[in-house]
């Protein structure tokens, strides 16, 4: 069976686009432009995925969004008109997978559903947890058998990306995080430790990219 994408969406050019190009790809497709009619949809079909345009008739993409993570971990990717509000959408911690912003290239759209697709399987998960192991108690990372030798800041910073590849962080979310932990007392230049971490990382692993600036906006973890 064909792996089905929910693209919500009220613009029927740009819906046309993204069909065009996913079924060029090999998924099919279905379109819906009404806000209200996505969630008994999403509940009696289990798409694989959903492309959710944030302004829409009926209801807007933020309730949709919350509504689905009520009852489901379908991979979302939420499509805004303007860059400033992924900054918005990733403080109110949503849920979504990923963030694309208008105007879009149809091939980048396409990309990143691949993306991810391949890191909501099972699979992919473990494969990228026995790459890089992360001991909490002693601040220990060890990177493809490798010990990277990290400050508890850089430490805390890895692991908190590491647990959730993919996911984009901004810099007060990153900031909050590391205050919450007791243990770590840091001045507030995340860049400047992400920097030092990710040098380290190269050192020991040039070809395991993993820590990614989204400009922006803050940084993600994930094996590209
Ligand atoms: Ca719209």
């Amino acid at each position: 069976m064909k792996e089905k994408i929910l693209i919500v969406e009220d613009e029927k050019r740009l819906a046309e686009l993204h069909r065009d190009y996913l079924q060029q790809s090999g998924y099919t497709t279905e379109w819906l432009e009404d806000g209200l009619k996505v969630i008994p949809w999403v509940k009696e079909h289990a798409p694989v995925l959903i492309l959710l345009d944030l302004m829409l008739p009926g209801k807007d993409g933020l309730e949709i969004c919350k509504e689905i993570r009520s009852f489901s971990n379908v991979p979302i990717i939420m499509v805004t008109a303007r860059v400033e509000e992924i900054d918005r959408l990733l403080g109110l911690e949503l849920g979504a997978d990923d963030y694309i912003c208008k105007p879009f290239s149809p091939r980048e759209v396409v990309a990143r559903v691949k993306t991810v697709l391949r890191r909501s399987s099972p699979q992919t998960q473990d494969e990228s947890q026995q790459l890089l192991t992360l001991d909490e108690d002693s601040y220990q990372a060890i990177l493809q058998g490798l010990k990277l030798d990290l400050t508890a800041v850089e430490f805390k910073l890895l692991s908190i990306l590491a647990q959730k590849p993919g996911r984009i962080y901004s810099r007060d979310q990153l900031m909050d995080r590391l205050y919450s932990d007791q243990r770590i007392v840091c001045d507030r230049t995340i860049d400047s430790h992400i920097k030092k971490l990710r040098k380290k990382i190269a050192i020991a692993a040039p070809e395991f990219e993993v820590i990614h600036s989204i400009y922006g906006v803050g940084y993600k973890y994930e094996r590209l």
